[in-house]
């Protein structure tokens, strides 16, 4: 061990986790009905079929951890050195529900139940609205509800909502209301939706492994090159470990792309006003869930700017305080460590 992991800034920052989950009861139920009456697709059966009902203690950990907004994940919180966490419903939220309405009142009363934890927390948890994009104009009022009268800072949508995007028409009113609204966009895996997960179940490959980078990276991709953010050059989209790989990819992405659009082999491409590289870092930010490699945050750095790089940790997933002091070890700047953990999400989720 390099440091005693305190919070209260002895390092010269707080840490401000920014990817962290908590489930309701009522959510955890619907899920797992639909997993039991056959009703969920593939990821959601691997998924909730394993962390709904495994027995083992990583599983249960994480079922207690999740459904808990008290005083067990302020402990936790204390132990790793975390100063506030801004906290969503966890994957697939409510969009793998086929009843609308059910899943709106899902959404709903976890952003009730969410906003009197962080009344209850004021300086330690900050959160993110839950929406049901299976009905767009209803998201687009939960959104104002939640940053007008709940103090949310943000919206997870956790991809793909069965088998659907963003890029959509039908989805314009969430996108315009974040862009209007100055409301982060955080798009957050789930497992691949059944036309696309192929055999990545048998192969032990379909969920936070591998699958939730590819099908979450191809989502962003669809926004990034469909032109969504020179319709909305004030949206701001929030992607997790690692920003999904994109910045890894991007000149292979941006030569490719263009080639495809100058060629007019696809209907749907057409020129954007900027290199792809520009929108990484001009409408996109990164989190560092699950990824905590030095190697990986500098090329996000490099890539996306150090404005655009932020610590998350994943909490109740992937709790591992030695990552902590990891990461407060990393051969940066004092100033740029400082936005990492802090100031650059203070300053995107205005905390
Ligand atoms: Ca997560």
């Amino acid at each position: 061990m390099s440091h005693e992991l305190k919070t209260g800034g002895d390092r010269g920052y707080l840490r401000i986790a920014t990817e962290e989950a908590f489930a309701t009861a009522e959510q955890m139920d619907a899920i797992l009905r639909l997993v039991k009456e056959g009703k969920a697709d593939k990821g959601t059966v691997s998924l909730w079929g394993f962390y709904g009902t495994s027995p083992s203690e990583r599983t249960t950990f994480i079922r207690e951890r999740l459904l808990d907004l008290g005083e067990l994940r302020i402990a936790a919180m204390d132990d790793a050195g975390i100063d506030k966490a801004v906290l969503a419903l966890t994957s697939p939220g409510v969009q793998s529900i086929h009843d609308v309405e059910e899943a709106k009142g899902i959404a709903s009363r976890a952003n009730d139940q969410l906003a009197a934890a962080c009344e209850k927390y004021p300086d330690r948890f900050y959160g993110m609205t839950a929406i049901a994009p299976q009905d767009p104009e209803w998201s687009a009022a939960e959104l104002k509800r939640g940053k007008a009268e709940l103090g949310f800072h943000g919206v997870q949508v956790n991809s793909h909502t069965h088998g659907t995007y963003l890029d959509e028409p039908q989805f314009d009113p969430i996108l315009r209301t974040c862009a209007e609204e100055g409301i982060p966009l955080y798009i957050h895996p789930q497992g691949p939706p059944d036309n696309m997960i192929g055999g990545m179940v048998e192969a032990g490959l379909e969920g936070a492994v591998f699958g939730f980078a590819i099908e979450t990276s191809y989502h962003a991709l669809r926004l990034l090159t469909t032109g969504v953010f020179d319709r909305y050059p004030d949206l701001q989209l929030v992607l997790g470990h690692g920003a999904e790989g994109l910045p890894f990819w991007i000149d292979r992405l941006n030569y490719m792309f263009n080639a495809g659009v100058r060629s007019q082999r696809y209907e749907r491409l057409k020129p954007l006003q900027h290199p792809l590289h520009y929108y990484l870092r001009n409408n996109v930010w990164g989190t560092t869930s699950g990824l905590p490699s030095p190697a990986s945050i500098r090329l996000m750095m490099d890539v996306m700017g150090e404005d655009r790089v932020m610590y998350a940790m994943d909490y109740p997933y992937q709790y591992v305080p030695a990552e902590v002091e990891l990461l407060d070890d990393m051969d940066l700047p004092a100033e740029t460590l400082k936005k990492f953990f802090q100031t650059n999400a203070e300053g995107l989720f205005k905390l």
